[in-house]
């Protein structure tokens, strides 16, 4: 399933998946956004950010996982697991593993921190699922654009946007 890093120069794919066919592909993706989504529910709601959780998986193997704030320093949650992943002996499979998230990779960060997707790009990861496109309450995001320039290919997961964007409640609009 893992191809290995990205090719840079060469559009990443988009694929959304709305409908669930019993593959077990689209089980093992579903399995896997749920998880994400239990790390999310980790993470304390704040009125200024986002409540993401994320996956690292490498074949079927997960190698971290993070979730928002997680780790010192006004963290995200794609950006704790990949540093929570290289600081194991498993950090060697980060390059070419696929990335599970509740909600799409920042692009830009208000606080001048580096963006999840540049983490992501960096990282070499080859694959990034999304539960949910970010919503615009804070900015336009545009990691999925960013990633796929990259080569990064992405899978929208459709079928779990409500419970993706559950622990984000209080920042939608009604
Ligand atoms: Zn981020």
């Amino acid at each position: 399933m893992a191809p290995g890093p990205p090719t840079p120069g060469v559009l990443g794919e988009y694929r959304v998946v709305e409908r669930d066919d019993g593959s077990e592909q689209v089980e093992a993706h579903m399995e896997f956004i749920e998880l994400a989504i239990q790390q999310a529910s980790l993470a304390q709601p704040i009125a200024s950010a986002f409540s993401v959780g994320s996956i690292l998986v490498s074949g079927r193997q997960i190698i971290a996982t993070g979730y928002s704030r997680e780790l010192p320093g006004n963290t995200h949650a794609a950006q704790c697991a990949i540093e929570k992943a290289q600081a194991t002996p498993l950090g060697h499979l980060v390059c070419g593993s696929t990335l599970y998230t509740t909600m799409e990779p920042c692009s830009f960060r208000l606080s001048k921190n580096i963006p999840c997707s540049s983490h992501i790009i960096e990282a070499g990861i080859s694959i990034v699922v999304i539960g949910v496109k970010e919503p615009l309450t804070f900015s336009e995001c545009q990691g999925v654009a960013r990633l796929r320039e990259a080569g990064v290919n992405i899978i929208h997961m459709k079928l779990l946007e409500e419970e993706c964007l559950q622990p984000n409640i209080h920042l939608l609009k009604p």
